[in-house]
């Protein structure tokens, strides 16, 4: 056993390594480091609790650790990285699962021994148990519409919104009724944990696949809310501390992905928006417009010759995973003198950073990575944009069409380039499943090809050019 301070002091510092971390992650530069010192903060943690509670053998913890260490090892290494939101979903999933299991066994306990629980204990278990149980449940919902083990369909029926106002209703009024009731009665317990689970699946599944990361990160703040609800229940600062930064930062950063998507969150969770590619909205259509087509020798002597060049890399980029290929291709275009610079919007691809970890992965330096703020006003004075699997993100429609589901997204300025390069496969659209007037601009020259190809293509013309 430690002495209590010994252990409140070691808390203070695994709180203080979550904060430093958290505020690390913020930037590419500094998130390796920040992550490392959060995974510190949480190693101290788990060893302090463990020893200080004496809670099982030492064989069993060290099992558990081995176990534990070597699942998330070899997960965090298999996953491929258009993998990550489902991987995240399935982790934000354990961690409702972890509250929902120490909340109902100090529940039991308390129930088995017949100790009287304190009015507020009480409360906190209540709550762990909801918000555990739905953030389980819901997150395995996210995690099988990205598998595509369920459709990525919103999946709803009428009356569906009823049925969930209905189902919190009467968790609300058990958990009210099991907190006030003196006598050892166990199914409003099991009745809670019961419809909790259900509720979450119901949450979850009429909303389209492609707007789960928003939903991920809100479940992660959920997860977060729990394991803090979970702190107050055994009395544990650090799970408190812990839990509300998790439960914070991912309301934080729900919100900033709602904002640069133009949606509200309650649009997201109950606007059974963009099932999985599917038209949304008042789609213009391009009828009588034509596009420009180049060829990748045409675009690889406009880009040996370009000054400056500002690629904007989208969705389209990580599913062909021609990451390296573009590092590549800015590599000879600023061997041959021209400055290349990256456009990161900040919905860009389907999870926050996708970009930024997409480039890193090439070893595509931070400091040539601009968010949008930053690069915005620069297009004016680029010869090229090049824009790579990105839609959405560049579509002029956000700024001029008051109809358009995207109607007020702030996006990448590529039209206001000299020239503009896209590489993509056909005339497919986004995310949103709306038309782009980009590729109709006089301006604007389509490659068509998946992005590895044309890429290749590009690097072995590029080399060609005297
Ligand atoms: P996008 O609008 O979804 O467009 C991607 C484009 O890539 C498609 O038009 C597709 O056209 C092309 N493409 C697909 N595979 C390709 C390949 N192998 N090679 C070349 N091109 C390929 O992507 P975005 O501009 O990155 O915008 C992201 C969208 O996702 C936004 O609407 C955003 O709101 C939404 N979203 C983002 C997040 C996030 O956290 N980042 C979360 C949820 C939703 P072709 O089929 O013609 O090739």
């Amino acid at each position: 056993m430690m002495s209590a301070a010994l252990v409140e002091v070691l808390y203070l510092v695994a709180a203080v390594c979550f904060i430093i971390g958290l505020k690390r992650l913020g930037s590419p530069a500094t998130a390796v480091n920040g992550n490392r010192l959060s995974g510190a903060g949480m190693l101290i943690a788990i060893v302090v609790t463990l020893v200080d509670r004496s809670i099982v053998s030492y064989t069993v913890i060290a099992a558990g650790l081995v176990v534990g260490s070597a699942l998330g090892l070899w997960m965090a290494k298999a996953v491929r990285m258009t993998a990550m939101p489902q991987m995240v979903a399935l982790l934000n999933g354990f961690g409702g699962a972890s509250s929902l299991l120490v909340g109902g066994a100090e529940f039991l306990r308390s129930e088995l021994t017949g100790q009287q629980l304190a009015l507020d204990t009480s409360i906190t278990i209540q709550l762990s148990l909801l918000i555990g149980a739905v953030t389980l449940t819901g997150s395995l919902v996210a995690y099988a519409k990205l598998q595509e083990l369920l459709s990525g369909r919103p999946i709803t029926f009428p009356g569906l919104q009823a049925l969930n106002a209905a189902l919190f209703l009467t968790i609300a009024g058990l958990s009210v009724y099991q907190v006030l009731t003196p006598d050892s009665i166990l199914w409003p317990f099991y009745a809670v944990c019961a419809l909790s689970l259900v509720l979450g699946v119901l949450l979850v599944i009429p909303i389209g696949g492609a707007d789960m990361p928003v939903v991920i990160s809100l479940l992660n703040s959920y997860s977060g809310i729990a394991a803090a609800m979970t702190g107050f229940v055994i009395r544990n600062d650090v799970l408190i501390i812990s839990g509300a930064l998790v439960g914070s930062s991912g309301i934080i950063l729900s919100q900033i992905m709602c904002k640069a998507m133009n949606r509200s969150l309650t649009n997201v969770l109950f606007g059974a928006f963009g099932g999985g590619g599917g038209a949304a909205g008042t789609a213009r259509s391009a009828e009588g417009l034509t596009v420009r087509q180049v060829t990748a020798d045409d675009a690889a002597v406009q880009l040996a010759y370009a000054r400056s060049v500002i690629v904007i890399p989208g969705y389209g980029l990580a599913v062909a995973q021609a990451q390296h290929l573009v590092r590549e291709l800015a590599d000879l275009i600023e061997k041959r003198g021209g400055e290349v610079r990256y456009a990161i919007h900040p919905v860009a691809g389907r999870m926050p950073g996708h970009m930024n970890v997409l480039l890193a992965e090439a070893n595509v330096p931070y400091d040539k990575l601009f968010d949008m703020d930053a690069i915005n006003g620069e297009f004016e004075r680029a010869d090229v944009a090049l824009v790579i699997g990105a839609n959405d993100v560049v579509n002029p429609a956000a700024r001029t069409d008051p109809g358009s589901p995207i109607y007020g997204m702030p996006i990448l300025n590529a039209d206001h380039a000299r020239s503009i390069i896209v590489l993509k496969r056909g005339m497919g659209s986004g995310f949103a499943g709306i038309e782009n007037d980009l590729f109709y601009d006089p301006k604007t020259a389509m490659l068509f090809g998946d992005a590895k190809g044309s890429l290749t293509a590009l690097v072995s013309e590029i080399k060609a050019v005297a």
